[in-house]
């Protein structure tokens, strides 16, 4: 056995169970992909392939494409170790975008941890509507609420090198990883991270528009779901017994936050349409409406103050 390649025997019992037809085999890229595919298949988890692509490139500092044209490479020891982890890791239920410890958000790479919910493609929705009501040329004072890892309100001003952010979380540890952001982007000088309750840091000052990505899965829901959906903060899903607690605040609270004419842009849960409207028409918004995203679900709600 040569020192850089480590055998099935001593593998098996770093990765975990392997089967016992391939002992002896030497751990390439190849048989590394399809072993850890097959167990991430047997624990349910989402795109199996895929994830155990994502993780090896990650433990190996690659992108994924070199895993291909490197198909037939042994793995050395401390690279097998660093994958083992993040396969034991993932394989007890962490999401896989807390490993990588990025995720891509409208084309751009957030930084994202426990602190933070991992970006979702549907929130992307949400950035295209508010863009759409900000204009290709804003220089308009944007307000995010609930903003977490910042991917929704910094790819607003990166998209509009003339706008600005402030943008408002809870959590003090959320907004360290938005400030990271921030920087990583070169967003610093156009945006204001304020840490407190909704529209509490914001009193008394108005903006063009309000966009919130705020918590609104129903309390009694969260132990439905997903167990990675379940490792990320309870403060960025919990929207209270009928999912709208924050909601609820944010649309009565928008009128005193927006200027005439500003809009407001929320991203709301299936089935939520409906009682938005409600909360828009109570908050003497106008112009309401509901989009759905990709899979047809209810998931963007916009509102104006007259
Ligand atoms: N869309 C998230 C989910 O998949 C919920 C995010 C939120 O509450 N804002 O559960």
């Amino acid at each position: 056995m040569k020192p850089h390649e480590i055998r099935l025997e001593s593998a098996a019992r770093d990765v975990g169970r392997a089967s016992e037809s391939s002992v002896g085999e030497t751990w390439t890229i190849q048989r590394v992909i399809l072993w850890t595919s097959d167990y991430f298949k047997k624990k349910g988890i989402d795109s199996p392939r895929l994830t155990a692509e994502l993780l090896l490139a990650h433990a190996l500092s690659c992108d994924r494409v070199r895993l291909y044209t490197d198909f037939d490479r042994p793995l050395n020891k401390d690279e097998l170790a660093a994958f083992r982890s993040l396969v034991e890791r993932k394989g007890a239920g962490e999401p896989v975008h807390y490993l990588l410890g990025r995720r891509e958000f409208f084309g751009r790479s957030f930084k994202v941890d426990a602190r933070v919910l991992v970006p979702r493609p549907e929130t992307e929705l949400v950035a295209e509507a508010a863009l759409e009501k900000l204009g290709p040329d804003s220089d308009q004072p944007i307000l995010e609420l609930c903003t977490g890892s910042g991917c929704l309100g910094l790819t607003l001003v990166a998209e509009r090198p003339s706008a600005r952010l402030v943008a408002v979380d809870l959590s003090a540890a959320a907004l360290d990883v938005a400030r990271e952001n921030a920087a990583a982007l070169g967003l610093v000088p156009r945006v204001e991270l304020l840490e407190g309750d909704l529209f509490a840091p914001v009193a008394g000052r108005t903006f063009t528009l309000l966009v919130a990505n705020p918590p609104y899965v129903a309390t009694g829901v969260i132990p439905t779901l997903k167990p990675e959906v379940q490792r990320e903060p309870q403060l960025a899903l919990d929207g209270g017994a009928d999912g709208l607690a924050v909601l609820r605040r944010i649309v009565l609270g928008a009128p005193s936050a927006l200027v005439s004419g500003g809009w407001l842009v929320l991203e709301i849960g299936e089935g939520q349409g409906a009682a938005v409207l409600d909360l828009f028409a109570q908050a003497g918004l106008s112009e309401g409406s509901i989009r759905q995203d990709l899979a047809r679900l209810e998931r963007i709600a916009l509102a104006r103050r007259p």
